[in-house]
């Protein structure tokens, strides 16, 4: 390790409380150190920001960060304070004065780091200030808003070409967790990168659990859930604002902590709610997909979409808004045909180049959501990381797939659609199948034919699950542009006149799936006894006091590792991952004596 890495490593240590780098952090940090432009796509919550965070506080001279999104600056300022760096930020939420304030400790050579908008990075006064100070470093963070190939492009972010022609001798580094090739390729030419290093990280979020359910009775399920989670802050993502709203309505009325946030409200309704759930004043957020970009929130739990995602990378990253600490998180997705058709729709309605793109990328998600195989396996080979071995830690690979010969379940189906003249939905059919006397069912006459009735040895969450198995399997196609009818295909009709066999997955397999409890290997051992609640209570008392976010005095997983190791002296609390020498004197005696005194009362308890 060059003497600069091992400055930078104790830099970790001191501001952080972090002992080892993350994989690619110090590479990242050699090629600064070395002076070399560097592109860096990393998932979210993969340590991006200590890439230029170290070199920043270890070089002399100002790093400048360039941020799109003004609330994440003031959250990641925040937070660096905290561990004692010499951070500001500088935008147009502050005032005149304030702006002079940071702009005389950039000039005066007393900042580590600074975080600006592309706005003010680009305007006139800011540049003859920049040359005027000592700069170490520029970062560019999501700096895939440079690309219109990206997701997410800002015209703003255009300007930032400057910043290589003005300052040839200041290394750059861009960093952003969504960049595929083209993106990539685009980013560099851009911002004129020179010669830059390319680091592309692992996309695996190990302590993700990931689950796909089919959208049924959600409310019921999503109660259920967010129940066995007492007091975890998580995020439902719904496609449309009426469903954001009634579902954080009925979450209340179930007694839950819940809020909704989409672009109806104003901006003022919209950064209270999004304070609140920071402050875990309200457990959980039902939001459109604007929420989250802009929050830097370590300890949500878990993520739930309420709707199937239009493709897999807003998936990835929407799911990567939760565990960002490290500590076990949970991510279920809920899917159905109707989402499916809402999205087509989408798309049909405002064709352009790229609406054949946009289809396939639906398609994908769909895929992933009904697939029998390691859900990770597929995310990670979806985003061209080769892995073969399945994951431990997704539904799937905890209640592998068991098949049995479905072939008489599937000609019951399929004859009773055929019987029907493809003019039924699934939820026709399953009642069809299960004998009931429904006043449409009736009034058409189904209960006339042959097959009604047929099927009452599956119940009525079993029949459906086979019948999107049956479709998943191409023997049935959904009529999207007629009420989504069901229709045969001539698949089926050598299952239905060949006795061609099918194979089906058992619908008790897939209901265990979804009670399966995750279990996570974390790499040092945590727990969540009373001692973390109690500890939990504490930091929310301080984070009060101090009119701050509770996970800017110490993460879950910090807390979780206190509870785990229960450390009684000062040497022992700086051990815990997270405690930097900063915290360890601000909270280390406080928190100390909260452990001995239950370390005492649960002795007496005895
Ligand atoms: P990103 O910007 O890539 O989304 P962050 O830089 O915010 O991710 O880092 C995510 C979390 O991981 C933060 O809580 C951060 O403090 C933590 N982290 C980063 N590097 C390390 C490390 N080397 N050891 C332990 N935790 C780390
Ligand atoms: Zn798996």
């Amino acid at each position: 390790m060059s003497e600069q890495l091992q400055k930078a490593r104790e830099a970790l240590q001191r501001y952080f409380g972090y002992r080892e780098f993350r994989p690619l952090q110090a590479e990242v940090i050699q090629c600064i150190y070395d002076g070399k432009d560097v592109l860096l796509l990393m998932p979210t919550g993969g340590g991006k920001s200590i890439c230029y965070q170290l070199p920043a506080l270890t070089l002399e001279g100002c790093c400048v960060v360039v941020s799109p999104l003004i609330s994440l600056m003031k959250d990641q300022v925040e937070g660096l304070v905290a561990n004692g760096v010499k951070a500001a930020f500088l935008n147009s939420s502050l005032s005149y004065e304030e702006q002079q304030a940071v702009e005389n400790d950039l000039y005066n050579g007393k900042l580590d780091l600074l975080y600006t908008s592309p706005e003010k990075m680009c305007s006139q006064e800011f540049f003859t200030l920049l040359k005027a100070a000592k700069i170490s470093l520029f970062a560019i963070d999501e700096a895939h808003c440079i690309s219109s190939w990206g997701h997410d492009f800002r015209p703003e972010y255009r300007k930032l070409t400057f910043l290589k022609q003005s300052f040839p001798d200041v290394p750059v580094i861009a960093v952003t967790a969504t960049a595929d090739k083209l993106t990539r390729k685009d980013i560099a030419r851009q911002l004129k990168l020179h010669r830059p290093e390319v680091f592309v990280a692992s996309f695996d979020r190990p302590n993700i659990f990931l689950e796909a359910r089919p959208g049924r009775k959600k409310f019921e399920q999503i109660r259920d859930f967010i129940r066995r989670r007492p007091g975890q802050p998580g995020i439902v993502y719904c496609l449309a604002k009426k469903s954001c709203e009634s579902l954080a309505a009925k979450l209340q009325e179930a007694g839950i902590s819940a809020d909704s946030y989409h672009a109806g409200h104003d901006s003022l309704r919209r950064s209270s709610v999004q304070e609140d759930f920071i402050a875990d004043r309200t457990q959980v957020i039902c939001a459109t997909i604007a929420f989250g970009m802009g929050i830097d929130k370590s300890n949500v739990r878990w993520v739930i979409h309420y709707n199937l995602p239009k493709n897999i990378e807003s998936y990835y990253q929407e799911i990567g808004r939760c565990g960002r600490d490290g500590a076990a998180a949970h991510a279920l997705l809920f899917h159905s045909f109707s989402d499916v058709m809402t999205l087509r729709n989408f798309i049909t309605s405002e064709p352009s180049e790229n609406s054949q793109v946009y289809q396939t990328k639906l398609d994908r998600m769909y895929e992933y959501a009904t697939a029998a195989i390691c859900r990770r396996k597929m995310l990670l080979n979806y985003f061209n990381e080769a892995v073969d071995k399945d994951c431990g830690h997704c539904d799937v690979c905890k209640n592998p797939p068991e098949y049995f010969d479905g072939t008489v379940t599937a000609q019951k189906a399929l004859s009773a659609v055929a019987r029907c003249k493809e003019q039924i939905g699934t939820g026709m059919l399953v009642d069809i199948l299960r004998g009931s006397k429904g006043y449409h069912l009736v009034n058409a006459g189904y209960d006339k034919i042959k097959t009604w009735g047929a099927g009452r040895e599956h119940n009525q969450e079993a029949w459906f699950q086979y019948i999107n198995q049956l479709i998943l399997q191409g023997l049935l196609e959904v009529a999207y542009e007629d009420h989504n009818k069901l229709r045969l295909t001539p698949a089926a009709r050598e299952v239905l006149f060949n006795g061609k066999k099918v194979k089906l997955v058992k619908a008790e397999i897939l209901k265990k799936r979804q009670e399966a409890k995750p279990e996570v290997k974390p790499k040092r051992e945590r727990v969540r006894d009373d001692l973390f609640l109690h500890l939990r209570e504490l930091r929310l008392e301080i984070a009060r006091e101090r009119g701050v976010p509770p996970y800017i005095i110490f993460s879950d997983a910090s807390l979780e590792e206190m509870a785990a190791t229960r450390p009684t002296t000062e040497a022992d609390f700086a051990q815990i991952s997270g405690v930097g020498e900063k915290k360890l004197e601000e909270f280390g005696r406080t928190f100390i004596k909260a452990i001995e005194e239950y370390l005492i009362e649960e002795k007496s308890k005895r």
